[in-house]
């Protein structure tokens, strides 16, 4: 096992895996930005490593920091979190040649699953049921393009090969406006993402967004820990995530479930990883895969009773994984809010100083959260400040512990999204379980 792990991230999930390896007896080293001196977990690591100023680009995606900073603290793996360079195979490469590890797979999977023409043809050869489409990137033969759309059928979605975080998208109504669009989504996705292939796919009407976790060793094992449900999303970032998804079928379950382990074991997938689905009429569409730990990576561990980020450092480690596919029994219901520094109308982000907070309790109450008394928010990152996850024997007791809790938090001096998500939670059709990937912004008049 590792002896010193740096952890290369911030926030909430830095805590998370400092308080995953102090349970496993390994020291941790915090890197840090200039803004992020007070973080919870840079006081509690071993060691802190100030990386550079601020802004993003010079400390948490600062490479040479980073590795120099495992050099100097004589530490022996580098955990990512998300985010960041997570899933930058650039990055674990270079982990790996200054003689560390990566705690993660192999820069090779990272580097299909980022591409998403490379992912969707992996998932095709190994089985996963995906989005009819293009098959690849689209062409400049015109006359092609419109013959492939025509066998999809209306409405298409223009997709950017190396996409991500809900941008680099275009949805197509008809045959007059395709052309265009696609050379729109092209020209932005050369500026956005420095590659400007393109694919199509159908557009999906009313689907719910549907994620299987994995995790997979390097002994050939490889298991899955249900799915979770993160329809509720706005601006494709998701708001609520649940597991059990509700109304999916112990029969759904293994078959997707176990075809995403098998892809594992024959892609020779390294760690926890999330496939990503579509999920329309009883069907599912792999839409991305995550090769990193997911913010809501809590509601599974609530009804697993696996702890996913230390399974991730004992795979790195190259342990075998300590369960098999029969020993995972789902109990009960777990449900996610995230909370945002942000205003519950507009979404503008609220930084400053918390001069006031309770955090709430009581039975199957879990809170992942950095913030204490006096914390500043800072600007410059991701506005999440605090995961509530409940737990609960069925759904309807999850939310009440969700709706409880809510309702005990107190965040006083910077405005946050808990007003929302207590409106989310006291909705009739939320409650009724099974809500579409556009329900919360039709909800919120979008
Ligand atoms: P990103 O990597 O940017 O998150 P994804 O491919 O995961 O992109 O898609 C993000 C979201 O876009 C999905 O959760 C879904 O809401 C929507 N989306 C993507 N593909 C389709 C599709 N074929 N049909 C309908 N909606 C889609």
């Amino acid at each position: 096992m590792f002896e010193k792990i740096v952890i290369a991230n911030r926030g909430e999930i830095a805590l998370r895996i400092l308080r995953a390896c102090r349970e496993m007896g390994i020291k941790t080293v915090a890197v840090y930005s200039s803004a992020d001196r007070d973080l919870k977990h840079v006081r509690l690591a071993d060691e802190a490593v100030c990386i550079g100023p601020p802004p993003s680009a010079d400390s948490y995606l600062n490479v040479p920091a980073i590795i120099s900073a495992a050099e100097v603290t004589d530490a022996m793996a580098i955990h990512p979190g998300y985010g960041f360079l997570a899933e930058n195979a650039d990055f674990a490469e270079r982990v790996e040649q200054s003689g560390f590890t990566f705690i993660g797979p192999k820069p090779h999977s990272i580097r299909t699953m980022g591409d998403k023409i490379a992912a969707i043809e992996a998932m095709n050869a190994a089985g996963i049921p995906c989005v009819p489409g293009s098959d690849g990137p689209i062409t400049e033969d015109d006359s092609n393009v419109l013959e492939v759309a025509r066998q999809i059928g209306y409405p298409v979605i223009i997709k950017a090969a190396g996409g991500g975080g809900g941008r680099g998208m275009r949805v197509v109504h008809s045959e007059a406006a395709l052309l265009n669009a696609i050379s729109l989504t092209r020209s932005e996705a050369r500026a956005a993402f420095s590659n400007d292939i393109v694919y199509m796919e159908k557009f999906l009407g009313d689907p719910r967004h549907i994620e299987i976790q994995v995790l997979s060793d390097s002994h050939g094992n490889a298991i899955h820990l249900g799915e979770r449900d993160c329809s509720m999303q706005r601006r494709h970032q998701k708001v609520v995530e649940e597991a059990p998804g509700p109304g999916i079928t112990a029969e759904q379950r293994k078959f997707i479930g176990e075809r995403c382990a098998e892809a594992c074991r024959s892609t020779g997938y390294l760690g926890a990883g999330t496939f990503e689905f579509l999920f329309e009429n009883g069907e599912f569409y792999f839409i991305e895969m995550n090769t990193r730990v997911q913010v809501e990576h809590p509601v599974t561990e609530m009804i697993t009773g696996v702890d996913i980020v230390k399974e991730q450092i004992r795979i790195a480690a190259g342990e075998k994984l300590g369960y098999k596919q029969e020993d995972i029994v789902l109990r009960g219901h777990s449900i996610e809010c995230r909370i945002n520094a942000e205003d519950p109308k507009t979404f503008m982000p609220s930084p400053g100083t918390i001069n006031n907070y309770h955090a709430p309790g009581g039975p199957g109450v879990r809170v992942d959260s950095h913030i204490y008394n006096g914390y500043r928010v800072p600007p410059n990152y991701d506005s999440m400040i605090a995961k509530i996850i409940t737990h609960g024997d069925t759904r309807d007791i999850a939310i009440a512990r969700m709706r409880g809790a809510l309702s005990e938090l107190v965040v006083d001096g910077i405005k946050t999204n808990a007003p929302l998500q207590l409106d989310i939670l006291a909705d009739s059709a939320f409650q009724a379980g099974g809500t579409n990937i556009h329900f919360l912004e039709k909800k919120l008049g979008l």
